[in-house]
């Protein structure tokens, strides 16, 4: 199957409100066209020095998601154009955010980052973490990042009941912090499921799906 196919199939699943990110990192510019030709706008990288140069050959009317973890010193690079940063997971990316933003005249959307695996070295705040962080309000000073929602990556497990309970928090987390209704969010977006989970993650209510090697095959490189 190509490249095109393969979005068919994934897109034909999908329920309304869920959205397809073709996560593009490591495949060069013209796998992307190929994608772009078949009517696929939104992409996904996860490092500043790939997104910027593909953002730069392009067309205009993508939507570039940032998904890997976002060095403070970096985000200068990426803050004219990309449409929303999955991976803010302190207070000091989200100030440094801000400040970019401000500077090139935009509000970035991002959406705040939340450990739901097992596993240790993934970033992103707990639970507690985010609720001290929302009530305590310094983001209403940030005037130039709005926070549209969560991103949450599960544990690299067969145990689809594992997958299906920490993609259940999450949703719950979510709701609640939307109910809420705290000053400087507006929760709509709920970032959730990669290639080998994204059923489940739909299942439990996700809006944007990331899917890389569903799509474009596997990668050639050791480290994600
Ligand atoms: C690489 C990556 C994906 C896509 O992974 P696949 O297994 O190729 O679908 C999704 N989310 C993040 C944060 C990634 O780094």
């Amino acid at each position: 199957m190509d490249i095109a196919h393969r979005l068919e199939s994934i897109k034909s699943t999908l329920p309304a409100q869920c959205r397809l990110i073709a996560v593009s990192k490591t495949h060069p510019v013209e796998t992307i066209q190929e994608a772009y030709m078949a009517g696929q706008r939104l992409f996904g990288e996860n490092k500043v020095q790939e997104m910027v140069p593909k953002s730069e050959a392009l067309p205009k009317d993508i939507e570039w998601h940032m998904i890997g973890h976002l060095q403070r010193n970096k985000v200068k690079y990426i803050a004219p154009f990309v449409t929303l940063i999955h991976s803010v997971d302190s207070m000091s990316l989200l100030e440094e955010i801000n400040k970019q933003a401000e500077k090139v005249g935009r509000v970035i959307p991002c959406l705040l980052q939340i450990h739901i695996a097992m596993e240790e070295t993934k970033f992103g705040f707990s639970e507690e973490e985010v609720m001290r962080f929302l009530r305590d309000g310094a983001i209403t000073a940030l005037s130039h990042v709005k926070v549209y929602g969560l991103m949450g990556m599960a544990t690299l497990t067969d145990n689809q009941a594992q997958i299906r309970s920490e993609f259940g928090g999450l949703k719950k987390l979510f709701d609640s912090i939307r109910q809420a209704g705290y000053p400087g969010t507006d929760m709509r977006e709920l970032s959730m499921g990669m290639s080998s989970d994204y059923t489940i993650a739909i299942e439990q209510g996700s809006t944007l799906i990331r899917v890389g090697s569903s799509i474009f095959g596997s990668r050639n490189y050791s480290t994600k």
